[in-house]
C-alpha cells in the first residue's frame, strides 16, 4: 500500500490547541517528522511504536536543510509509510508547508494539510489582544520580520501604514528596532499602541506593552527573546483589560507532576488549564505481573470469596485482563461484592460496567480495612508491596483474606542531575505526589541525598505524606484523596506564595 504525507499544524504551544483532526492524524502515524516549536505535550501523543524524526534540532547551529526535509518526507512516503509532518502553528503561515508539498505533488505522492492555530492570532489572543475589533481596525496583516544577515528589510512600510490595520510580525525579534524605525519613517504615529508576546499560549508567556516609539526600549528591558510576535495597532491597548490568561490562578507556578509512566496526564491537564508551568516526570512504572496464576486460580474459585477488594486502577486493569482471558464478564461476578479504595479506583471499575459496593469515607488502606462491611472471605488484588494497614485492619477484625499481588512498581528511571539541581535551587517549588511510591520514585531519580528543603510536597493522602516526610520537604495534604482535592491544595499552596516570574511580578 502506498504511503501518504499529512502536514499537521500543532498550534502555537498550548497542547490543548491541537485540532481533533490533527490528533487523530498523529494517532495513526507510522513516522512523525517534527520541528523545534512543537510542544513536548504534543510530542507525547505520538504513538510509541511510531518512528520520530527531529528536523528542528540545531546540531552545531545547523538545522536540517529544507531540501533534506523534503527528501525525508518523500522517501518515507514512497516506502509506504503514513507520514505526519508536524509543524508549529499553521503549516501554511510562514511554515514552509507549501515548499514541502511541492516535491510530493511532483512525484504524485498523496498528501493532506490539517491547518493549525497560528501563533499570529493565538499569541495575541492569550495576551488579551484581539487582532481585529470593529472600533479600531478593519484589517489584520501578517508579515515576516525575518532579516537576512547584513541585508536590509524588504518590507513596504508605507503600504502597511496606509492600511491602518493591525500589524503582526513573525520572526521579527532581531529586526524589531529596524521594523519600528521603518514604520516611524513611513509616518506612523509614534504613540500607536504596540506589544510583543513571547512564548505565547505557554506557561512561560510574557507580554511587553508599549507604544511604537517605546517598544525597542521596553522589550530590551524585559529581555524578550524568540519565539515572540510583534503587534502594532490600536487593539494592543485592549491587552490590559482583556489579559485573561495572566489572571489564571496558577499562572506561572512551576509544578512537578510525578506519576506512573502509564497513567494519563489528567492532573497535568487540570493544572495547565489553571495556568501552571507543569513539568511532567513519570518517575515510577506499574508493571502487571503476567501471567498471574495466583489471580487466575482465585478467580476460578470465586465462590470462596464474598468480597473483591481493589486499591488502585492498576489492580483493576490487571483483574480486567485476567477476566477477559478467562472469557468471563460482569455476570460472573454476581456472587461477590466489590470494594474500591477511592473514587479513581471506583471509576476504573465503572469503566468495566461494575459498581463498587463499598468505598471508604476516607480514601486510604486503613479506612478500607476498618470499614469494609465484610462477612466471609476477602480477595485483595493489589500491588506486590501493598500497605500493611489494610491487612492489619482485617486481621484485627478476624476477617479472613487472600492478598494476591497482581502488579509491581518499578523504579528504573535514569538519574536526572538536571531535575535534582532545579529542585535544590528552588526552581520547582511544588511537587505533587499521588502515592507513596511516587515519592520513592522521585528520590530514586534525583538521589536519596538530594536537598529537598525548598520543595513543598503536595500529597494526595496521609500515607503519601508519611513517605514524603522522610525527605525534609514542606508537607501539605489534600483534604481528600482525589485529583480534585489535590488541584485545590495546589491552588491554596500557590496563593500563599509570593512568586516572581522572569523578574516580573505576576
Ligand atoms: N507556522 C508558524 C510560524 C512559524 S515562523 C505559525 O503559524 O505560528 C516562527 C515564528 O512564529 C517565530 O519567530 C515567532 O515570531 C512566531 N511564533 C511561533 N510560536 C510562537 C509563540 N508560541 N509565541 C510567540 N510567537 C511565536
Amino acid at each position: 500500500m502506498g504511503g501518504k504525507v499529512t502536514l499537521v499544524g500543532a498550534g502555537p504551544g498550548d497542547p490543548g490547541l491541537l485540532t481533533l483532526k490533527g490528533r487523530a492524524a498523529l494517532a495513526g502515524a507510522d513516522v512523525v517528522v517534527y520541528d523545534r516549536l512543537v510542544s513536548p505535550a504534543i510530542l507525547a501523543m505520538i504513538p510509541p511504536e511510531a518512528c520520530t524524526i527531529d528536523v528542528g534540532k540545531e546540531a552545531s547551529h545547523h538545522k536540517v536543510p529544507q531540501e533534506q526535509i523534503n527528501r525525508i518526507l518523500l522517501e518515507e512516503a514512497l516506502a509506504g509509510h503514513n507520514v505526519v509532518r508536524l509543524k508549529g502553528g499553521d503549516p501554511f503561515v510562514f511554515g514552509r508547508g507549501g515548499e514541502e508539498l511541492e516535491a510530493l505533488a511532483e512525484r504524485g505522492v498523496p498528501f493532506e494539510e490539517i491547518p493549525g492555530i497560528t501563533s499570529a492570532i493565538a499569541a495575541p489572543a492569550y495576551g488579551g489582544i484581539p487582532v481585529t475589533h470593529r472600533d479600531y481596525c478593519s484589517s489584520v496583516h501578517i508579515i515576516t520580520g525575518h532579516q537576512r544577515a547584513g541585508k536590509p528589510l524588504t518590507i513596504d512600510f508605507e503600504a502597511l501604514v496606509r492600511t491602518k490595520g493591525t500589524l503582526v510580525f513573525l520572526m521579527g525579534v532581531t529586526a524589531m528596532p529596524a521594523i519600528v524605525e521603518g514604520l516611524l519613517e513611513a509616518g506612523m504615529d509614534p504613540d500607536t499602541p504596540a506589544a510583543m508576546v513571547e512564548n505565547g499560549t505557554t506557561s512561560t508567556q510574557r507580554r511587553c506593552d508599549a507604544t511604537l516609539a517605546t517598544l525597542p526600549e521596553r522589550a530590551a528591558a524585559m529581555g524578550i527573546h524568540s519565539p515572540a510576535i510583534i503587534l502594532v495597532g490600536q487593539v494592543c491597548a485592549l491587552a490590559e483589560r482583556f489579559c485573561w490568561f495572566d489572571h489564571l490562578p496558577l499562572r506561572g507556578q512551576r509544578i512537578l507532576v510525578t506519576r506512573p509512566r502509564d497513567r494519563a496526564g489528567a492532573l497535568s491537564d487540570r493544572l495547565r488549564a489553571l495556568g501552571a508551568d507543569v513539568w511532567e516526570y513519570p518517575c515510577i512504572e506499574t508493571r502487571p505481573i503476567w501471567p498471574c496464576p495466583a489471580m487466575t486460580a482465585a478467580l476460578e474459585h470465586l465462590e470462596n470469596y464474598r468480597w473483591l477488594v481493589f486499591t488502585s486502577p492498576a489492580g483493576v486493569a490487571a483483574f480486567r485482563r485476567t477476566l477477559q482471558e478467562m472469557k468471563k464478564d460482569g455476570r460472573y461476578l454476581s456472587g461477590v461484592q466489590l470494594a474500591a479504595i477511592g473514587s479513581g479506583t471506583a471509576r476504573a471499575l465503572a469503566d468495566m460496567g461494575l459498581i463498587a459496593d463499598y468505598v471508604p469515607p476516607v480514601y486510604d488502606a486503613a479506612h478500607l480495612g476498618e470499614g469494609l462491611p465484610a462477612e466471609g472471605k476477602v480477595l485483595i488484588l493489589r500491588a506486590e508491596i501493598g500497605s500493611p494497614a489494610l491487612t492489619a485492619a482485617l486481621e484485627s477484625r478476624s476477617i479472613p483474606y487472600d492478598d494476591i499481588p497482581v502488579y509491581r512498581t518499578v523504579y528504573d528511571n535514569p538519574r536526572s542531575e538536571q531535575l535534582r539541581a532545579a529542585l535544590e535551587a528552588g526552581e520547582v517549588p511544588f511537587v505533587t505526589f499521588t502515592s507513596a511510591s511516587t515519592v520513592k520514585g522521585l528520590l530514586a531519580t534525583v538521589g536519596a541525598d538530594a536537598d529537598l528543603s525548598r520543595v513543598t510536597a503536595l500529597c494526595i493522602g496521609e500515607q503519601t505524606a508519611t513517605e514524603a516526610r522522610k525527605h525534609n520537604m514542606t508537607i501539605k495534604i489534600a483534604a481528600q484523596a482525589t485529583i480534585d482535592a489535590l488541584v485545590e491544595l495546589t491552588q491554596d499552596a500557590a496563593s500563599s506564595l509570593e512568586y516572581t516570574f522572569g523578574g516580573v511580578m505576576l
